[in-house]
């Protein structure tokens, strides 16, 4: 079984798209190999693309915050994005880059096995769960795909700027707290049935 860091040495000199060409440095992902958690955002922005590591500004800040008030330490779980170099400006990624970069992150979360694997907003979301459908609805809610259970969250960096979702966010970090306490159970399961996520 391929290491986290044999992983990075295959992918640090990524070209597979053009954003190869444009990123300063490749953001693979930060934190335990052994987590329990993995975090997947949408791709890298400014600050992250500089340093290299994924959720460095303010919405990491109080993504770490919601961590500790569940009484889990940042460097207890994994942190990625979906996309592994900055698109230019920040614009949107392009399906083509999504598709290729993917694999790299699915290939990270099999390397870990985690419990569950948290999406960060609606880009996120969507990509994991390949599915058209709001982060309003799905949020802290578990959902098995074939391979992992998913648990959708609002954005970090979408709380800073629409403060209302704070709450909802520390809830729904609660009921992600609970989840990890409980052996996976029915119910969880029947749940994420009748919202046709399979
Ligand atoms: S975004 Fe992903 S696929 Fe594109 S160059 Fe970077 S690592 Fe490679």
């Amino acid at each position: 079984m391929m290491k986290l860091n044999e992983l990075y040495k295959k992918i640090e000199d990524c070209q597979q798209c053009s954003l190869g060409k444009t990123r300063t440095k490749l953001v693979f992902g930060t934190g335990s190999e052994e987590a329990e958690v993995v975090f997947v955002g949408e791709a890298p922005g400014y600050y992250e693309d500089q340093k290299g590591e994924p959720f460095v500004g303010e919405a990491g800040k109080l993504l770490t915050e919601l961590l500790e008030k569940i009484g889990i330490k940042r460097s207890e779980v994994y942190i990625a994005n979906v996309l592994k170099c900055r698109p230019p400006g920040n614009r949107d990624p392009a399906p083509e880059e999504v598709e290729i970069c993917k694999e790299h992150l699915l290939q990270q979360i099999e390397v870990i096995k985690p419990k569950v694997v948290c999406t960060l907003g609606n880009f996120a979301t969507q990509v994991i769960l390949g599915k058209k459908v709001p982060i309003s609805r799905v949020r802290g809610t578990p959902t098995l795909t074939k391979e992992f259970f998913v648990f959708p969250l609002y954005h970090p960096a979408a709380v800073l700027h629409q403060r209302w979702m704070l709450e909802p966010l520390e809830e729904d970090f609660q009921k992600l707290r609970e989840f990890l306490n409980s052996p996976i159970s029915v119910p969880q399961l029947q749940k994420a049935e009748q919202l046709d996520l399979f």
